[in-house]
């Protein structure tokens, strides 16, 4: 997922190469959390966040249908990434994932072992 990979990235940028022990972040599926900790954990192999946790609050869903229903979306009317009205059953367009990064946690003891070893001048 390149929404992950981006997080990634940000996250190392803010980091400026400590070591990480959480990230947490704010995702509008509420379905995908599996997926997230699976290109986390790949995504972040061999960087300074390759221990870090990654905590994910999902945000409920809210269908904004044409037939004026606009409220949750009840798990079960979740089609993979399409929503369903409740109401009209309608099916909703596909809403494109969002992640938003809350926070990145530095573990203050071990630095990235990378970083030990380049050069600083
Ligand atoms: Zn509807």
């Amino acid at each position: 997922m390149s929404l992950v990979a981006e997080l990634v990235d940000e996250c190392c940028r803010r980091v400026d190469g400590r070591a990480v022990s959480l990230v947490r972040v704010r995702c509008s599926l509420p379905d995908i959390d599996g997926e997230l900790q699976q290109a986390f954990t790949m995504l972040t192999a061999a960087t300074p966040l390759q221990d870090a946790v990654l905590q994910v609050e999902t945000l409920p869903v809210i269908v904004d249908c044409p037939c004026g229903y606009v409220g949750p979306a009840a798990e079960d009317v979740l089609v993979g990434h399409l929503f369903v009205c409740p109401d009209c059953s309608r099916v909703g367009p596909v809403r494109s994932p969002t992640l938003e990064l809350l926070e990145v946690r530095m573990s203050l003891s071990t630095p990235f072992p990378g970083e030990i070893a380049s050069p600083r001048d």
